[in-house]
């Protein structure tokens, strides 16, 4: 007869936010188990995830908590300041809006290459003894009764725990399995993402521009080991468009990149493969079933737009951990209810609001036409005048707005 493996916590899925939180169970005392089919070592390669993340300044704090922080030395380029701009072609562009920080200040976000963040907590769960991977495995059947929640694995092995939190990311098949019921729609676009070198320094600025056919973004990256500044880049264009695009040969694709940039970088020279991801937009109604948690793409998925997808992943993180390290110490059931409603009322509210401003930013810059375009400049414009508006605007970016979990105060539970 195959083991049971007992855990305090089952994790379905190890991507950033799994991985996240299992870091951060671990850290406060609860053992647990992430279970994935993908192979850990793919996961790490050069080339799996070439993107890069804006960690805002808040999710920064629980880094340091969780020993991630340290591990990224060397890898993070803060952003100082972010300008959002119309370039709608009558607007002129750029630089119409602008959030700036002072030194003395937390910067807005601080950007990082996935794989980095990758590397780093992979190193992180290396050095937890509490964490334990089943990677890669995958999950032949599940059942969940009064007393908790199995998992059996193709090879027999069966893993049980009080709670299953479920961190699959979009297309989740346990979220789908378990009646979740989920709103969504695509924005019939497309990203392209990737990295570039180039001629100017970024001094630690990112661009936002936004062009009917879709946002466009710059995001300040470290410079490299000899020294070339270098850029993330996140250009959105249509379904319709995206095939073209993707077939350009390199010279003809950085000229493209270069007329969007307007030249604010200086020449460029691509860095890492270009990947181009659909976007759309979906949300779960609720979070939290019977002994299951939703957490990250899992839960929400949003635009890229702000750059906010991963950072409200690890706000679920921080709160889920905060609620179960809380119920464990009363002696708590960790599959309980009232402990899974917490954890609903705490991040549902935050969750909807964010992907809703996402949602109507995406649109609103998304309609064509000189009078849309006036009245975004109107808006930008107005926006740069009034301080209080623009503070409000940056500790959101910071993610410090709303009621904030420890971790992300930057305190042990
Ligand atoms: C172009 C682009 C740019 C972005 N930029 C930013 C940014 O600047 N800042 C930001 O905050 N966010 C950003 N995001 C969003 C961010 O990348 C995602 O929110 C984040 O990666 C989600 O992480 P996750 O761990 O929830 O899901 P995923 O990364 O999708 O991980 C899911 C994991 O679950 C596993 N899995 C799948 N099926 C199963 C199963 N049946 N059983 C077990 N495991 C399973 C997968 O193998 C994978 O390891 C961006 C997104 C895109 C598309």
């Amino acid at each position: 007869m195959s083991e049971t493996l007992r855990s305090d916590v089952l994790i379905s899925g190890g991507g950033l936010v799994g991985q996240a939180l299992a870091l951060a169970l671990a850290h406060h005392g609860l053992s647990v188990r992430i279970v994935d089919p993908a192979d850990p070592v793919a996961t790490i390669a050069p080339g799996f995830d070439g993107r890069a993340s804006a960690i805002a300044s808040a999710t920064w704090q629980m880094f340091e908590v969780l020993g991630i922080a340290g591990r990224l030395a060397g890898h993070g380029c803060p952003i100082r300041a972010i300008k959002v701009g119309d370039g709608a072609p009558d607007s002129g562009r750029g630089g119409e809006l602008d959030f700036v920080t002072a030194d003395s200040d937390p910067p807005l976000g601080t950007m990082v290459e996935n794989r980095q963040l990758r590397l780093a907590l992979a190193a992180a769960l290396a050095d937890a003894p509490l964490a334990r991977l089943s990677m890669p495995a995958t999950v032949v059947s599940r059942a969940i009764d009064a007393h908790g929640v199995t998992l059996t694995l193709a090879d027999g092995t069966r893993l049980a725990a009080p709670l299953l939190v479920v961190a699959e990311g979009r297309r989740s098949p346990t979220r789908d399995a378990t009646g979740f019921s989920i709103a969504n729609w695509s924005y019939h676009h497309h990203a392209m993402i990737g990295a570039v070198a180039h001629e100017k320094p970024h001094g630690k600025v990112a661009h936002e521009i936004f062009y009917p056919s879709g946002p466009f973004a710059l995001l300040p990256l470290v410079d490299d080991e000899q020294g070339r500044h270098r850029s993330a880049f996140v250009w959105t264009v249509s379904e319709r468009d995206g095939p073209g695009f993707a077939k350009l040969g390199e010279r003809g694709f950085v000229a493209e990149l270069q007329k969007r940039a307007g030249g604010v970088l200086g020449a460029m020279e691509l860095v890492a493969p270009r990947m181009t991801y659909p976007l759309g937009f979906h949300h779960s109604a609720s979070i939290v079933a019977d002994r299951i948690a939703l957490v990250g793409d899992a839960a929400h998925g949003i635009h890229p737009i702000a750059g906010q997808g991963l950072n409200l992943g690890l706000r679920d993180v921080a709160a889920l951990t905060e609620v179960l390290v809380e119920g464990a110490r009363l002696g708590l059931d960790l599959g309980d209810a009232a402990l899974l409603a917490r954890y609903q009322r705490w991040r549902g509210l935050d969750n909807m609001m964010v992907s809703l401003a996402t949602d109507g930013l995406t649109r609103l810059f998304g309609i064509p036409g000189r009078t849309a375009a006036a009245i975004r400049r109107t808006g930008l414009g107005a926006v740069q005048h009034m301080p209080m508006l623009k503070r409000f605007f940056m500790d959101e970016a910071r993610g410090e707005a709303g009621d904030l979990p420890r971790l992300l105060a930057g305190t042990e539970i």
